[in-house]
């Protein structure tokens, strides 16, 4: 097998979409009169993985993917083509855009493990270019590069996650034709609200019912006229079917890890470092507060600190607590936030940057349930008064007292369980809750 691997050819002003260029890579490689195989000359495509990697990465245009098409074919000649296309399709006017292309000749059983391990780094971490030229020297790949080659560390991801990821989700997309490009996309929304109730929930993030939004048509230039994202590929094929809209150009199924949080590792609050993506347990520290713009925080305390190695690079994290954001984008998630009290116990998820953690979703482990106050007079229902330093409360009037504050039940908007952010909010990685293994009660969003 010949896996092709690319990344980065896009720009965010220009357009352009790797996605589209692998899907072109593929045709190309299955034309009788460009590709080679076993049946008629023609290269027989296996898959294209979509692969998601680290969403903290500063480089990325939008969604930070990957690319790698799985062919029977020769391997010279699908790096001429991955090449030729590369070179004509890559938004290279753009500094920012640095395409990558890696090609090996292996089974898919033969990736070798320093691959699969750069593939999960480059999910959960920060790698340097020369990390990936390395590799791709070591293991004898064939690879091309423009502007200074960044886009060799997605290529050498996504080659290498074939191997290290599993639970794999199916997204297909239907692209536009070219002279429609940067125009309006032109797709009836009650078929997709349709279509999208019949898939639901083997296909999920279509739509945003609260939001009443098409998820899953994009609003950039680009190519892409859609995509259904789902957990099979009969689903998501289906659900592409149901919808009516301008011609579709071309539509192709990818094999992803998107929906599948595969980017959060497990962290306590002492040790987070910057561009990561942790799930973290601690306590609500302070009453979450609403600031400018809409965007909700409070801090989260952690239940133990370290001084562990990594200090340096842990932003404003001061190791005991840390700021946990929910920004106004996340809509109706915010009121979720705005519900946690001081003392809630939680574990939170999402992406660290510059000390603040953006939450991606939130599992309630305990709920303070009562709280103290200053007690109230028995005979004339009034509230006390202090009594002095130590010396509980009494009210004037009728001479009353109580020793201390009175306790009293605490009503709350919330229950324990995992709460998510709308699907309209979605990062593509991130675990939609309806797709379950959670390890508590969910509370979806759709
Ligand atoms: P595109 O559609 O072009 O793929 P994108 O949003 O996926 O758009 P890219 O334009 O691919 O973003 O830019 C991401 C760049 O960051 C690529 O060059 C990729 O190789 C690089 N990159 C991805 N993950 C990491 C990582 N963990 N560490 C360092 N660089 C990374």
């Amino acid at each position: 097998m010949t896996v092709v691997a690319l990344d980065d050819t896009d720009s965010r002003e220009r357009g352009m979409c790797t996605t589209y260029v692998a899907s072109r890579i593929a045709e190309r490689l299955c034309h009788p009169a460009t590709g080679e195989g076993s049946e008629g000359g023609a290269a027989c495509v296996r898959r294209i993985l979509l692969v998601r990697l680290n969403p903290a990465v500063e480089y990325k245009t939008r969604g930070n993917a990957a690319l790698a098409v799985h062919v029977d074919c020769d391997p010279d000649r699908a790096f001429a083509i991955a090449r030729a296309e590369l070179e004509s399709l890559a938004e290279t006017a753009d500094e920012r855009t640095n395409p990558g292309l890696v090609v090996a000749d292996h089974p898919a059983d033969a990736i070798p493990e320093s691959a699969a391990r750069f593939a999960r780094r480059a999910i959960r971490e920060h790698l340097d270019i020369d990390d990936a030229a390395a590799l791709v020297d070591r293991h004898g790949y064939r690879s091309w590069h423009a502007g200074d080659g960044r886009g060799r560390i997605g290529a050498l991801a996504a080659l290498g996650s074939w191997r290290e990821l599993e639970g794999w989700t199916y997204e297909q997309i239907a692209y536009r034709e070219p002279q429609r490009w940067g125009t309006t996309r032109d797709v009836d929304a009650e078929s997709v609200f349709a279509a999208a109730d019949r898939g639901y929930p083997e296909a999920w993030d279509t739509v945003d019912r609260g939001e009443s939004e098409t998820v899953c048509v994009p609003h950039t230039p680009g190519p892409i006229l859609y995509g259904i994202r789902g957990d099979d590929p009969e689903t998501v094929r289906r659900v592409a079917a149901g919808i009516e809209s301008e011609p579709v150009a071309s539509s192709r199924l990818f094999v992803t890890n998107q929906g599948t949080d595969v980017h959060l590792r497990e962290g306590s609050i002492a040790d987070v470092r910057d561009g990561r993506a942790y799930r973290l347990d601690g306590r609500v520290a302070s009453e979450p507060e609403t600031r400018r713009g809409g965007h909700v925080f409070f801090t989260l305390e952690g239940e133990s600190s370290s001084d562990g190695e990594g200090n340096q690079e842990r932003g404003d994290v001061d190791g005991l607590s840390i700021e946990c954001a929910a920004f106004e984008p996340t809509k109706r998630f915010r009121d979720r936030v705005r519900a946690l009290r001081v003392g809630d116990r939680i574990t939170a998820c999402g992406e660290v940057s510059d000390g603040t953690l953006k939450l991606e979703k939130f599992a309630v482990r305990d709920l303070v349930r009562s709280e103290r106050v200053t007690p109230t007079c028995s005979d004339c229902g009034r509230t006390m008064e202090s009594a002095g330093r130590n010396q509980g409360y009494r009210c004037r009037e009728c001479d009353t007292d109580a020793p201390g504050k009175a306790e009293i039940p605490l009503e709350r908007d919330l229950e324990e369980g995992w709460y998510e952010v709308p699907p309209c909010a979605r990062r593509h990685i991130a675990k939609p809750l309806v797709r379950g293994g959670f390890d508590a009660q969910t509370h979806v969003e759709r």
